[in-house]
């Protein structure tokens, strides 16, 4: 399990708490390739909330906060400047584009180092961003992501979940997390 992951154990935790409980990781920017910095855009360009003509200054915090690894405050905080986008809603994003960054960095490295297969990895904490009334949608996700716990996937296609191919982490409010196969690869 992750760092990422672990900080979702606890049900209670709500996305603010969790900000401020994210530990200092040694990162490497090289790992954000121009892959990962083009995926960063696009999960970008599909929140209506950052569709603003701040959008240029925002995708450059969104590089440095995960480039640096651990230094997601500083895309919350600029996020929370923003009119109309609360704390939560605020943490709520930079937790979402930093989760699915990380699971391509996940990805492009295990790739790189000759790692073909993974174990997805429910973290018993719901896939949903509000637990507390979910979406049909989010309730037919965690469903498919709990039952997805423990079952073997090619890292270059995904598991077909819920009616598509997807990586722990990508889904907004996606807890979970992979464990890379060394063998049989
Ligand atoms: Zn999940």
């Amino acid at each position: 399990m992750s760092w990422f992951s672990r900080l979702f154990r606890s049900p209670k935790s709500n996305p603010q708490d969790t900000l401020k409980s994210i530990p200092i990781v040694k990162f490497d920017p090289s790992l954000v390739t121009t892959t990962v910095k083009a995926d960063i855009k696009k999960n970008m360009r599909l929140i209506p909330e950052l569709n603003t003509s701040n959008f240029n200054r925002l995708y450059d915090i969104a590089l440095e906060s995960v480039s640096r690894g651990g230094k997601q405050h500083l895309l919350c905080k600029a996020l929370k400047e923003i009119e109309g986008i609360s704390s939560s809603r605020a943490a709520e994003i930079t937790l979402s584009l930093h989760s699915k960054a990380n699971s391509l960095i996940d990805r492009e490295r295990s790739k790189s180092i000759g790692i073909k297969h993974a174990v997805w990895m429910y973290s018993g904490v719901p896939c949903m961003l509000n637990p507390k009334s979910p979406t049909k949608a989010e309730l037919r996700q965690d469903k498919a992501h709990s039952s997805a716990n423990g079952k073997r996937y090619k890292i270059d296609k995904g598991l077909l979940l819920d009616g598509k191919w997807t990586w722990p982490g990508v889904e907004d409010g996606c807890k979970c997390s992979s464990r890379a196969v060394l063998s049989e690869n």
